[in-house]
């Protein structure tokens, strides 16, 4: 055994593990670095993802890497913080063990900050056939997918084979259907339209779907119309009051009867909590969130946490739980963290006390909106407060640099330049196809 292992495998304090490395996990994890506590940190991915910025990835603004984050760089210098890489599949809160693929991990403190995974609602075709925008993995096909329709319309037979190649639905108004949308229609404007000479751009539809009456329907009234007025001023159609009920792949269906040819469906729609098995009392099923007090501790377990996505706290005047935010699970970690360190030295906990900090989202260079109590602004000074944020809030100086770097390089350039098609995507009816192709006789 190496000596930093033995080191911390003797630590003579509570074995705190930490399920998920994203927002509040990470946080978790940095605020206990030092403190009387043996922590680890499993997760699925050996990085943390700065999803704010995956449309970015998406869209091939960003390259994946200056986004994410190596979860062993940041705990390198941390010597009572361990990592292991594994998915946890259950918890047995008796026995006081997490089951994971890789064996069972013992806890004295349980942290569960899985985040959420794309809420399809039920409906497995949309599931099967639609993108989805929650890891790299996901922004990496959606980049290769686009870019592909984009050389397939090249091979179109006719106008309407190219039409639905160059047709573009995104579902879902909340800020990440938005900003997908007016960076789709950034590219038509830049990308399409130089680089692919011979299509004409035009073709390139995007459509923005919400069953709402408006987009950023939880931000104020002035914004969310401002946030229209701006999709529409660069040419994508805002389709509101409707539902997409389904999608095989080749052809959407609205709920209202209407039926659209289109090779990519991109469902920005809604989250649901990521639960662990084992621990159903506390699951509030409808949210798909677990129920935890105002410590968030959840309700009915000892010592068992959920913090971020995954935490429905209920209180006055949040009848839904906090927003499903960074900035909450991030202030949920710290407060825990302030909490866990009051009851080591016997002090009392103290409730959880959310401070909203605002929403912003942008549409496309120079567009952007922003909701700070009663202000709300956009235009050009929502979109430099947006790049600040964001690029504040990225982990790692490098992973600033090269966002900072890529955006002057794009906005200089009016170039969108990641644009390799590395790990080509497979839509998942052509490997139906060919399965089916290679075992029908
Ligand atoms: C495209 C997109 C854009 C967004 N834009 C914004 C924005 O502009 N502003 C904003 O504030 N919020 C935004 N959000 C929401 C924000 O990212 C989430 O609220 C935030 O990430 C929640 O943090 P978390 O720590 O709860 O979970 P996450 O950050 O999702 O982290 C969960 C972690 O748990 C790991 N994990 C999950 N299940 C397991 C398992 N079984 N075993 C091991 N590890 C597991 C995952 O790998 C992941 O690392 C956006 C989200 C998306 C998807």
């Amino acid at each position: 055994m190496s000596q930093a292992r033995e080191l911390y495998e003797q630590l003579p304090y509570p074995q705190v593990v930490v399920v998920g490395g994203g927002f509040a996990g990470l946080e978790m994890v940095k605020g206990l670095n030092g403190k009387p506590f043996k922590v680890l940190l499993l997760d699925k991915q050996n990085h943390h993802c700065f999803q704010p910025l995956l449309y970015q990835v998406a869209t091939a603004s960003l390259s994946a890497d200056s986004i994410a984050h190596p979860f062993r760089t940041t705990i390198a210098p941390m010597s009572n913080v361990a990592f292991r890489m594994c998915s946890a599949l259950s918890v047995d809160p008796v026995a006081r063990v997490v089951h994971t693929d890789r064996g069972e991990v013992a806890f004295d403190i349980l942290i569960i900050a899985t985040g959420s995974s794309t809420n399809f609602f039920g409906n497995t075709r949309m599931e099967q056939e639609a993108m989805q925008l929650k890891t790299i993995s996901q922004a990496l096909d959606i980049r290769s997918d686009f870019l592909q329709d984009f050389e397939a319309a090249l091979y179109a037979q006719d106008e309407a084979d190219q039409r639905q190649c160059l047709n573009f639905v995104v579902v879902g108004g909340g800020p990440t259907g938005v900003e997908m949308a007016g960076a789709l229609a950034e590219i038509r404007r830049t990308v399409l339209k130089r680089e692919y000479r011979e299509l004409d751009s035009d073709r390139m539809q995007i459509w923005l779907v919400d069953s709402n009456d408006r987009v950023l329907k939880s931000f104020s009234e002035r914004n969310s119309i401002r946030a229209r007025d701006y999709l529409e001023s660069m040419g994508v159609h805002v389709k509101l009051g409707a539902r997409v009920t389904d999608y095989d792949g080749e052809v959407v269906s609205f709920s209202t009867g209407e039926r659209m040819a289109s090779h990519t469906v991109l469902w920005a729609a809604g989250v649901k909590g990521v639960l662990l098995p084992g621990l159903a009392a506390a699951e509030v099923p409808k949210a798909n969130r677990y129920s935890v007090d105002r410590y968030n501790a959840l309700i009915g377990f000892k010592d068992i946490y959920a913090l971020g996505d995954v935490a429905l706290m209920l209180e006055e005047g949040r009848e839904h739980g906090h927003p499903q935010v960074a900035p909450a699970a991030i202030q949920q970690a710290r407060w825990l963290v302030r909490n866990l360190l009051r009851s080591n030295s016997g002090s009392t906990m103290e409730p959880f006390e959310y401070r909203d900090k605002g929403s912003m989202a942008t549409i496309g260079r120079y567009k952007a909106v922003v909701d700070m109590g009663r202000v709300h602004i956009g235009g050009l000074l929502a979109w430099l407060a947006w790049m600040f944020v964001h690029l504040m809030a990225l982990v790692g100086f490098r992973n600033r640099l090269q966002v900072l770097m890529g955006w002057a390089w794009k906005y200089l350039s009016w170039r969108n330049t990641v644009r390799l098609i590395i790990r080509p995507y497979v839509r998942k009816a052509t490997v139906t196809e060919q399965e089916s192709s290679v075992t029908t006789p």
